[in-house]
Formats: structure tokens, C-alpha cells, sequence
């Protein structure tokens, strides 16, 4: 079936439909360098297990992918830590807002998954343990996964979330009076909002993530990124937890393991199919892209490729 889609038609289409839409909601101004993106900027982007790339809209404009990038992080904490990992953060849905501090205490500093900001932090602390320069690992991982050496941090987003993100600044601060932090609180929330400040298009987003869709994928280096089994669990991780207080109506909606990011970024895949990226920087109210939702469900809905 997948065969006979014509996925540029669909795409096309879908994006036309959308687009005669009005453009609701609001873009993410709680980090002030993120409220300058020309809200009206959509793209999308397709990448096929055999390597055919379909795109319309703005998806070779860069972005902040925010936190998509938690997925990144977690990906190399697993590889480098294993199971092991798990006895630091979670892996339940928490339903609560991305930067809740309500959870922790009764947890005992364990946050309930990795793509809450709590777990990110406690990923990025694992992450500062295990490297010798942990921004520079994350860049040099992020661009071998990507086979893309063009990949920077943007330090002017990561400075003006550094600026006013005193609700992060707590969340690490807690975290480490309850024992699970193990460097300094300052040295982790820089690395966090360097990690979150890493800037991709939907066509760089969809080459990143075909790890966690094709089972033999092998890096620019020759390597695995990671094993079946990890690549498993983290696409269950994306699908029960990736869309903040929203996981489950994308996964009614959508029927796709994915991460979104406050910069208005979503990518979601079918494993042994496709990776597709979508880029709209208006979001809805749980955080979400708005038109990156709607046309992630209609895309499914029209194609009939979901997990489901
Ligand atoms: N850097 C952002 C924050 O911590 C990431 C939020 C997101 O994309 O969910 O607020």
C-alpha cells in the first residue's frame, strides 16, 4: 500500500488545506530570543526508509528544535549507560506540565521520564559524568547521526533562555537537594539550554532520526547508533511521553511515537517506514505545534500509515 502514496501530492495537499486555516495560537515569548521567528513559517519534510525526501513549505528554514533535542541526549546516555540508566529517571507519562516541580518531592528526585525538563536535567548530569566536554559530544553526536557536520548551538537562544529560565534553574537546584544531580546545578542548566538551543531544519530533523526508524541503520561512522532493543524502548518512551500534557491525544490523533519542542517542532516516525518533520512556531495550549499537529493527523488519516 505505502508503495502506490504519492507522498509529494499528499504533502501538497494537506499543506494547501492547512494553510487556508487560520493560523492559531501562540508562539512560545517565555524565552525572548524564540518570540522573534516569523510566526507564519511552515514546513514539512518526509524521509522513506530508502531514502526518498519529500518536502514543502519552509523545511529547509532552521530552527530551534528545543525539546527534540531531549531525545538526542537520551539516546546517548543509554548508549553510553544502558539499563543502568533507568534507576535515575523514569519512563511513565507525568501528567503535568513539562516544568512542574510538584512531582519530585514525593519521588525522591526521580523525575517520571526522560522529556520532562526534570529528566532532560538529570540525562544532561549523566551526560557531564560520562564526557569529557559534554557540549561538544552532543554537537559531535547530533551531527553524526545527522551525517551532517553543519550543525550548531545557537548561543544566543541558549543565552536568553539562561537569562530568564528561573523556573529550570529551580527545577535543578531541587533535584540536587534530593540527591540526584551529581555536578555542580550551574554546569548541568548550561549544558541543558545549550543541548535545547541546537538548530535544525525539518529536512536535517528527518535525516537525525531515521535511527529510531530503520533497525539496521548504520552512522556516518560506520557504527550502529544503537541496539534494536534501545531504539525500541525510546520510540515507546516518544509515543507515551514525547507531546508534554498531550502524549495521548497525539497518539489518538496522530498514531506516531514523536517529540515536539516549544520552537514549533514535531517529529514523529513509523518505524521501518518513515521519518517526517513537521515546523510551525505557533503552538496550542498544551505546547504543541498547532499546525504541526493538524497536519501530522491529517497526514496519517490520508496515507493510513500509523502504528495502529
Ligand atoms: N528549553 C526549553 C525549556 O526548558 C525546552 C522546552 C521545550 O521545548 O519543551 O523551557
Amino acid at each position: 500500500m505505502s508503495e502506490k502514496i504519492e507522498y509529494q501530492s499528499v504533502m501538497n495537499k494537506l499543506f494547501g488545506r492547512i494553510c487556508k486555516d487560520e493560523n492559531k495560537g501562540q508562539i512560545a515569548d517565555y524565552i525572548p530570543e524564540l518570540s522573534k521567528v516569523d510566526p507564519n513559517l511552515f514546513g514539512v519534510c518526509l524521509r522513506t526508509i530508502d531514502g526518498r525526501v519529500y518536502g514543502v513549505g519552509d523545511w529547509n528554514e532552521k530552527f530551534s528544535i528545543q525539546s527534540i533535542s531531549k531525545v538526542l541526549a537520551l539516546s546517548m546516555a543509554y548508549k553510553i549507560l544502558g539499563d543502568e540508566m533507568w534507576c535515575r529517571v523514569g519512563v511513565e507519562p507525568s501528567g503535568t506540565p513539562f516544568n512542574s516541580l510538584l512531582q519530585l518531592e514525593a519521588d525522591n528526585g526521580i523525575p517520571r521520564n526522560p522529556f520532562i525538563n526534570a529528566g532532560a536535567m538529570v540525562v544532561c548530569d549523566m551526560l557531564i559524568s560520562n564526557t569529557e566536554n559534554p557540549v561538544e559530544a552532543f554537537l559531535s553526536f547530533a551531527r553524526t547521526v545527522c551525517a551532517n557536520p553543519n550543525l550548531n548551538i545557537s548561543e544566543k537562544i541558549a543565552e536568553s533562555e539562561k537569562l530568564v529560565g528561573f523556573r529550570n534553574k529551580a527545577l535543578c537546584n531541587f533535584i540536587k537537594s534530593l540527591g540526584n544531580i551529581e555536578n555542580d546545578p550551574e554546569e548541568v542548566l548550561n549544558f541543558y539550554f545549550k543541548m535545547c538551543s541546537i538548530e535544525m531544519t525539518c529536512k536535517e530533523l528527518t535525516a537525525t532520526f531515521m535511527y529510531l526508524v530503520d533497525d539496521n541503520y548504520i552512522g556516518e561512522d560506520g557504527q550502529r547508533v544503537m541496539t534494536m532493543s534501545q531504539a525500541k524502548r525510546i520510540n515507546a518512551i516518544m509515543l507515551t511521553c514525547g507531546f508534554y500534557d498531550e502524549s495521548g491525544e497525539f497518539s489518538f490523533k496522530v498514531g506516531l511515537p514523536g517529540k515536539s519542542g516549544v520552537g514549533g517542532g514535531i517529529v514523529a516516525l513509523l518505524p521501518d517506514k518513515y521519518c517526517i518533520a513537521a515546523w510551525s512556531p505557533r503552538l496550542n495550549e498544551k505546547g504543541n505545534s498547532s499546525r504541526g499537529m493538524k497536519f501530522l493527523e491529517a497526514f496519517t488519516t490520508e496515507t493510513q500509515m500509523s502504528i495502529f
